[in-house]
């Protein structure tokens, strides 16, 4: 059976009615026959069928051994750092989710959890970094918001040797394209936010872990500090994960398409996506994923923040907001939103240049999206071409913008 069939058919239809979605238990406590007799539940911070059911379900879609969901997809990262303990250190990828960076350096740094950031696509910097007291090592692949793409069979064998866990944030690539579990990864992790809820309108995470030593692990912190996902939210997340197949798909085709279409455009500069023969990790990941996902990043030749705030605010269909994976498109500007705390002179040796823009293409049409961007860009050439030939008032202030580009 194929694994979409086998996914659609794993969601258990209801015993007790026969309904065939997946009851929302909206309950906080199950009554007991005797003291710690019940059906399998007592408390709903410990368990609820709805979250059960998601999480059984996220497991089988990671190929893992078991699932756990959580309020966020920060509280999912921030349940296996809690496996670690004062004095470990971590080695992370440098161009990490700057939630996550957040919470290693600004929450755990004070607790004696050390974490080295280096570029993981090189897997000898790894090694490289490695100490005696290294126990995790944290990737993205790809990264946000230049796509950067790590070996993961290569860092899992790398943590095997040297006995820490391997833990990959696989949000971005979702697990209808990339199984980090099989690759030889420990843990992985999700914003359930993004693409396994898929529609924009749920905040959610989950883990899910190889083996179940680490999953009784997992589960302990995700009971004993609470952060765990409520049953209307463990539904919305089920209800996205059965389309998550056809939706990545979607989402796919148009990203390859819409990278085609901006490198062909004279206002474009670089392109990111890696389904681009010409991307650096292109092989790596047509060999570890089956698809190449619906983000696509790009810079601007006149590389100014002006210009990419003029971009991103006269698309119509690319509606301009953080996150991504949505039904809707969504179009981003990192050095003015998720990277602006970042110094920009660091911002940009990472690649994250003034004009970069960031595509999270939706599940319109390709054809309107290409369109869409089209405009935008065509409009873009067009204001700074009459800026060229506007006389004498207009001089000032395009040498003022000439000083800034050098
Ligand atoms: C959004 C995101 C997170 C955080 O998830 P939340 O659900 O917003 O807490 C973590 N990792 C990556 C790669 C993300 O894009």
């Amino acid at each position: 059976m194929q694994a979409t069939t086998q996914l659609i058919h794993s969601i258990p239809v209801d015993p007790l009615t026969g309904a065939i979605s997946v009851p929302i238990y909206q309950t906080s406590t199950f009554v007991q026959e005797a003291p710690g007799v019940n059906k399998g539940y007592d408390y709903a911070r410990s368990g609820n069928p709805t979250r059960a059911a998601l999480e059984s379900l996220v497991a089988q879609l990671e190929n893992g051994h078991t699932g756990a969901a959580f309020a966020s997809g920060l509280a999912a990262i921030d349940a296996v750092v809690k496996l670690l303990e004062t004095g470990d250190e971590v080695i992370a990828v440098d161009d990490i989710y700057g939630g996550a960076f957040r919470l290693f350096e600004q929450v755990y740094r004070k607790f004696g959890i050390n974490v080295t950031y280096v570029d993981t696509t090189n897997p000898e910097n790894v090694l490289n970094a490695l100490t005696p007291k290294t126990k995790l090592i944290w990737i993205e692949t790809p990264t946000n918001p230049t796509l950067k793409i790590t070996d993961i069979k290569a860092i899992a064998a790398i943590a095997k040797e040297h006995g820490c866990w391997l833990c990959v944030d696989n949000t971005f690539a979702s697990p209808a394209l990339q199984k980090p579990l099989e690759l030889g990864a420990d843990l992985v992790v999700h914003s359930g936010t993004k693409y396994l809820g898929g529609h924009s309108d749920v905040i959610a995470g989950v883990v899910v872990t190889a083996n179940a030593d680490l999953g009784q692990k997992i589960r302990f912190y995700q009971n004993a500090t609470g952060a765990v996902l409520g049953p209307v939210d463990s539904w919305l997340l089920i209800r996205g994960i059965e389309t998550l197949h056809l939706r990545v798909r979607q989402h796919s085709a148009s990203a390859r398409a819409i990278a085609a279409f901006l490198q062909s455009h004279p206002a474009v500069d670089k392109v990111y996506y890696p389904g681009l023969a010409t991307h650096p990790g292109h092989s790596i990941a047509a060999s570890q994923s089956r698809g190449f996902g619906g983000i696509v990043s790009f810079s601007l030749k006149e590389d100014t923040q002006e210009a990419a705030t003029a971009f991103v605010t006269s698309t119509h269909l690319f509606k301009l907001a953080e996150s991504l994976g949505g039904i809707k498109s969504l179009v981003s500007h990192p050095a003015q939103m998720t990277h602006k705390s970042i110094p920009a002179e660091k911002r940009k040796a990472a690649g994250v240049v003034d004009s970069l823009v960031r595509l999270s293409a939706g599940l319109e049409d390709t054809e309107d999206l290409i369109e869409d961007l089209r405009q935008a860009l065509d409009s873009l050439l067009a204001k700074k071409t009459a800026a060229e030939q506007r006389p004498t008032a207009a001089a000032p202030q395009k040498k003022a913008v000439a000083e800034v580009v050098v």
